[in-house]
Formats: C-alpha cells, sequence, structure tokens
C-alpha cells in the first residue's frame, strides 16, 4: 500500500508517511485505495484481532509479528479489557465507549498505537536519528501523548501547556507524568501563546541544522499523522460486530454512526471503514457551537471568519479542521482542486466547494450541533430518563444523533471522553451547580450518581508533582533543544 499526498503527486510507503507526518508539498498523506472487506470477517474477533486485521491491510511494510504483539499491548490490558466496550443509552442508540484507555480520552486509541509504529518506522527505514517529539496542547492531546511516548527508544517529548488554559485535572494529569524521556512546561499566555511558539521552533530551520549536527529530528504529535488516524478505522468494524452478535443489528444491515467532531479525525475514520465495506447509512458530524462543519456539510461554504467560542467541550473548539481535507481529496480524486481549497483557506479563511461535490459529502454526511445549554440539557436528561452518565463531548453527539436519526433505526455515538475528566459541567448538568474546586466536584457527582471514579484521576491530587518550569514564549526553542 501506497500513500500520496492530498496536494500533489508524493507517494511513499506507511513508515515514510508516519515518520514524515505531513507531505513535503503541506499535504496529507492518504492511502491510494481502500482494502476492501467483508463485515463478516471481524465476527467474534476480540479488539486486539480485529486491529490486527485492520492494520495489516495499510500498514504493509510492517512486519505482521510486530503488529501482532503491539495491538496485544496496547489494546488487550492497556484498556483494562474494555477497549471498544459499547453500551445500550436507549433504545436504538449506543455508547461506543472510547474512554477506558490510561488517560480516560478516545486519543489514547491512536496515541498509545503511535509511538510504536514510529519506533518501527524508524528502524525499518534505517533512520537512526533520536526523535523530539513537541507537543502544545489545550488538554486531552497532551496527557495522551506523553502517556504514548513515555520510556520509548530513541525517543523525547516535550509538552507545552498554556498556564492559563488547561483544566486542574488536566494539568495535574501532565505535570505527574512518569518517565525518563518526558518534559512538561507550563508557558505564560493562552494556548494560542503556547501554539504558536512551537510552531515557530517547527518552521526555524537555524535550529533543525543544529539538532542535525547532533543526530536529532523534531516531529509533532498531532492528527493529522497517518499513524494517528489508521488505528481509529478499528472500532467501527469492533462496534458492527458487536451489535450483530448481540443480535440487534442484521448482519449487512446499514447503521449510522454520530461522532463528536473537532479536528475531523475520528469521523473520517468512520469515512474509511465505509469505503472499505462496512454498511454505514450515515455518518453523522456533531459541532459544539463552533460550528463551522455543520454550516459546511448544510451548503458547502468553509467559513472560518466567525467568532471563536470557548464552550464546555473544549475538545471540539476548533475552527480549522484539518482532516477535511483528506475527505475532499478522496471525494474528488483532485490534488490540485484540494490544494487550492487549502490555499484559499489559509490566504481568505474560507472555500466554497461546487454542488455536485457537496451533494456526494451529503449521501454520507449528515450533521447537527448543541450549544452549552443543549448540551446541559442532554447529560441530564440522558442520565435522568436512561440512567447513563456521559461527558460535555458525548452528550453534543448524543444530541445531534436525537434529531439526525430516525428513532427505530440504530446509531452508535461515538463516547470520546470520561465524565469524570469534566466533573465541574457534568455535575452542573445533573445538580443545578458545582464546587469550584474540580476534585471536590469528582467526589459529590460520584456521590449523587454511584458511577465509581477511575483511580488514575483520583489519586492524582496525591501523585508528586515531577514538573514545575514556567516559560515564557521566547524559552520555548531552548527547551527543544536541551530536550
Ligand atoms: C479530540 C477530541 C474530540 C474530537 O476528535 P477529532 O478527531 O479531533 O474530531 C472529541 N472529543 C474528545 C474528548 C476529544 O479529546
Amino acid at each position: 500500500m501506497l500513500y500520496q499526498s492530498t496536494r500533489g503527486k508524493t507517494a511513499v510507503c506507511a513508515s515514510q508517511a508516519i515518520v514524515m507526518g505531513l507531505a513535503p508539498d503541506g499535504g496529507l498523506f492518504v492511502p491510494q485505495e481502500f482494502p476492501q472487506v467483508r463485515p463478516e470477517q471481524f465476527y467474534g474477533l476480540t479488539y486486539p484481532q480485529t486491529a490486527k486485521k485492520i492494520l495489516e491491510l495499510y500498514l504493509t511494510d510492517y512486519d505482521p509479528d510486530f503488529l501482532e504483539s503491539a495491538v496485544q499491548e496496547v489494546y488487550g490490558a492497556g484498556f483494562d479489557g474494555k477497549a471498544g466496550r459499547l453500551c445500550r443509552v436507549r433504545k436504538n442508540t449506543y455508547a461506543l465507549e472510547l474512554w477506558h484507555g490510561p488517560t480516560r480520552a478516545f486519543k489514547d486509541y491512536a496515541l498509545q498505537l503511535m509511538p510504536r509504529l514510529l519506533v518501527k518506522a524508524k528502524e525499518n527505514l534505517g533512520v537512526t536519528a533520536a526523535t523530539k517529539i513537541l507537543a502544545a496542547t489545550s488538554g486531552d492531546t497532551g496527557k495522551a501523548a506523553l502517556e504514548g511516548y513515555a520510556g520509548l527508544e530513541g525517543i523525547r517529548i516535550a509538552v507545552f501547556y498554556p498556564q492559563e488554559g488547561t483544566s486542574e485535572v488536566q494539568r495535574l494529569q501532565m505535570v505527574t507524568q512518569c518517565g525518563d524521556n518526558v518534559q512538561v512546561y507550563a508557558v505564560r499566555g493562552n494556548f494560542d501563546d503556547a501554539q504558536t511558539a512551537v510552531k515557530q521552533v517547527f518552521a526555524d530551520r537555524t535550529l533543525e541544522q543544529q539538532l542535525a549536527e547532533k543526530n536529532e529530528t523534531l516531529s509533532s504529535a498531532n492528527s493529522i499523522n497517518w499513524g494517528r488516524l489508521v488505528p481509529q478505522i478499528v472500532y467501527y468494524f469492533y462496534a458492527y460486530s458487536q451489535l450483530v452478535s448481540s443480535g440487534r443489528v442484521r448482519s449487512g444491515q446499514r447503521i449510522s454512526f454520530c461522532v463528536p467532531t473537532g479536528n475531523f479525525g475520528d469521523i473520517l475514520a468512520g469515512y474509511y471503514a465505509m469505503r472499505m465495506g462496512l454498511p454505514i447509512k450515515k455518518l453523522i458530524c456533531a459541532s459544539n457551537q463552533n460550528n463551522v462543519l455543520t454550516d459546511f456539510i448544510r451548503t458547502g461554504v468553509y467559513d472560518t471568519r466567525r467568532a471563536f467560542y470557548k464552550t464546555s467541550s473544549p475538545s471540539m473548539d476548533i475552527l480549522v479542521s484539518s482532516n477535511l481535507e483528506r475527505l475532499l481529496y478522496h471525494i474528488t480524486q483532485d490534488s490540485v482542486q484540494t490544494a487550492q481549497w487549502m490555499h484559499e483557506l489559509s490566504e481568505k479563511g474560507v472555500y466554497r466547494i461546487p454542488q455536485d461535490i457537496l451533494a456526494e459529502i451529503q449521501q454520507v454526511f449528515a450533521c447537527g450541533c448543541a450549544d452549552d445549554v443543549q448540551t446541559q440539557q442532554e447529560i441530564r436528561s440522558t442520565w435522568q430518563e436512561n440512567g447513563y452518565l456521559s461527558d460535555t463531548h458525548t452528550a453534543v453527539a448524543l444530541h445531534t444523533a436525537r434529531s439526525a436519526v430516525p428513532e427505530q433505526e440504530p446509531c452508535v455515538v461515538l463516547s470520546t471522553a470520561d465524565p469524570y475528566k469534566f466533573p465541574r459541567a457534568v455535575l452542573c448538568a445533573i445538580a443545578g451547580g458545582a464546587p469550584e474546586d474540580e476534585f471536590e466536584a469528582m467526589q459529590l457527582l460520584h456521590e449523587k450518581t454511584g458511577v465509581p471514579i477511575p483511580s488514575c484521576l483520583a489519586k492524582l491530587p496525591k501523585q508528586p508533582v515531577r514538573f514545575s518550569k514556567v516559560l515564557g514564549k521566547e524559552d520555548v526553542r531552548a527547551a527543544a533543544l536541551e530536550l
């Protein structure tokens, strides 16, 4: 299997796509074809077995024995035996709980596996340089990346979070991280300040040269790397198999998936599953108040010239959904056109696709959004009427699914975070108020609902803090050099 850029003709193998991250022309790597499978090939398989079967179709230059042991390590014990767990929420609506991994957010599915894929890719290609991963984070990604890269051979990682930007749970998750190859810094300012500082380091050619002399290279942990996307295809197949095994869906019956969306990675993995042969009726793109994608799927105009809202589902507070570029390429098969739209986006903040392309997108994708009030109402009614406790991101999708899918049709909602990651917002929704202190809110939420607090979150206030350095934006470069 070869991969090519969405913006040009570069074609490389999977190992190269994973080591490079971004194509040299600025495009994203996409597979040149969609491997074809039948859903029944996956019935009765465990999560790791399903993962192995999917991954080996895409990562054809990887040793199958390596893939086998990687998926066993990552998705076996690492997810408490609950990888891909499916729960019935109401009549025909199911929650695919993707938060049983080590950091309690769905990003673990990709960020537990991708670091191993990167180490192996370097080995496959004979790359000897040490890799330094730099990540600016507003919350979930930082911890999931730290947990994924900690302890790996030939890799070091530094995470930069905004001093005034993360929740207390998220901050403690990062500053208590174990491992000899990790560093965590607070950066004075907000997320944009941290992100801009890290971007400048990536663009610094002098630094690149200085690192090269030490046989070191920089790499990023962000979600446009193919190695982060491919692991996410697996759980669509696994969810379908479970619904067939339990008799809730006939083999071959088409079902819908509703996905809380930010960077368009998670939902795009569903598109790959569909193109591979999974019977999917609709992929429903659920947004919070930052509903650029809702407007795009309705009108064909992608317009970022609008207010940015800080919502109760912060991991979806995104105006530029990078992975949409991959969908545009697959639908049009036209790298010149795709590059043109991306150019317009960066120059003018807006682009428009023609009606026939929009119609093709609408055949597969539906959309909807929920503001914070609707999100709160959804958490409350799902708890009161169905006894199911959901986090804010999942609630955006549960709300969207209500109007986007007819009641009698099966719909799987991707549940992307543990409710205890956002304890204040969730407690507010079901109790009408919450204390300032997040750990107090956790305790109260537990007393009210009886849902157990995951031990990795409960013990955070007692863990030793390993990292307390605060940097100015101008210090990020030096931190990268000395990492
Ligand atoms: C990252 C994230 C999302 C959005 O996923 P994308 O792949 O960026 O669309 C949704 N929910 C949670 C909890 C996340 O961390």
